[in-house]
């Protein structure tokens, strides 16, 4: 549902704190800046570029024992894993638009490397890497950096993604990500930018109002298989629409960010085709955002702006 006559109506609702960046590029009380000592008492090395460690806090435990509980209508079972933090930069004011190609393209060999070495282990069937940015998607420090939740069981969200492409894989020989990126470039409405490896764009199902997809042209199951060229060309789309983003509301723009990636429980996956997702809750300025309660919650999404307007706002930036 599409309705952008409603973003007319006055607003006298909750509005956000416009989020200002820190501009200070040491922080002694923060545990992610180099040398801090964290609260379990580990202290960060003096980083220069990426640096990851285990989630002193991590939702997943790798010693979580196994168990199944299987009773009528109920079933659960236990769950193990593990959860890394990414210091993006040494810097603690330095997000990703701030970033250079070259320190983006670090960030995504982390990401590689994570990706390969925790996939390898027969514990971890699936690697979820996300961001959450800004105080309003509830992150706890400012610092730039990401996460990495790994696990044994594959999540709903990519059993899904899975199921559909497979499906479409299976009826048609060729990539359902591969032939709807085709379309978009052809239609060319929803594109925001795009390079010789990656395309981004508004997806036709957003539901956030400036919803965003980086999708590599190739198909690929996951990020292990960029060329060195791959990289630099996704680090450009991932700085050129974080550039966007900040520039849309004159504020350091707040989002959660997620690759989406095959399962590594060490089956083939050639239908699937990897990408990158933005929900950012900001629906008109800095301090108003998109509400999913009511409606939302009860019946289905509800968007304000039409994805070719978001599309048309973001690449006009
Ligand atoms: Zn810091």
């Amino acid at each position: 549902m599409v309705s952008p006559h409603r973003t007319k109506r006055p607003w006298q609702g909750k509005t956000e704190a416009s989020a200002k960046k820190e501009g200070i590029s040491y922080d002694p009380t923060c545990y992610l800046c180099p040398t801090n000592t964290r609260i379990n008492g580990v202290t960060n090395e003096d980083y220069k570029s990426t640096f990851v460690f285990t989630n002193d806090f991590g939702a997943l435990l790798e010693d979580t024992p196994l168990f199944d509980y299987n009773e009528g209508l109920l079933k659960a079972e236990g769950e193990s894993g593990i959860c890394k933090v990414i210091c993006f930069s040494p810097d603690h004011s330095v997000t990703i638009p701030d970033m250079e190609i070259p320190a983006l393209v670090k960030v995504v060999e982390t990401w590689q490397k994570e990706y390969r070495e925790l996939g390898n282990d027969p514990k971890i069937n699936y690697v979820q890497i996300f961001e959450n940015k800004g105080a309003i998607m509830g992150c706890s420090n400012p610092h730039p950096h990401g996460q990495i939740w790994a696990q044994h069981s594959i999540p709903t969200e990519i059993t899904k993604k899975t199921e559909s492409q497979k499906s479409y894989f299976d009826q048609h020989n060729a990539g359902l990500i591969q032939k709807y990126i085709q379309q978009e470039i052809e239609q060319d409405v929803r594109i925001i930018s795009q390079n010789e490896s990656f395309v981004t764009l508004v997806p036709f199902w957003a539901v956030w109002p400036y919803e965003a997809m980086i999708v590599p042209k190739r198909q690929m199951s996951n990020i292990g298989m960029l060329t060195e060229k791959e990289k630099a060309d996704f680090a450009e789309q991932l700085k050129i629409l974080t550039q966007k983003y900040d520039a849309l509301f004159d504020t350091s723009f707040p989002y959660s960010s997620g690759i989406h990636q095959a399962p590594t429980d060490g089956k083939a996956y050639e239908e699937w085709h990897w990408h990158m997702s933005f929900y950012p809750p900001l629906l008109r300025s800095a301090t108003v955002k998109k509400f999913m309660v009511g409606y939302e919650m009860f019946a289905m999404a509800q968007r304000d702006v039409t994805a070719e307007y978001a599309a048309e706002k973001l690449r006009s930036l």
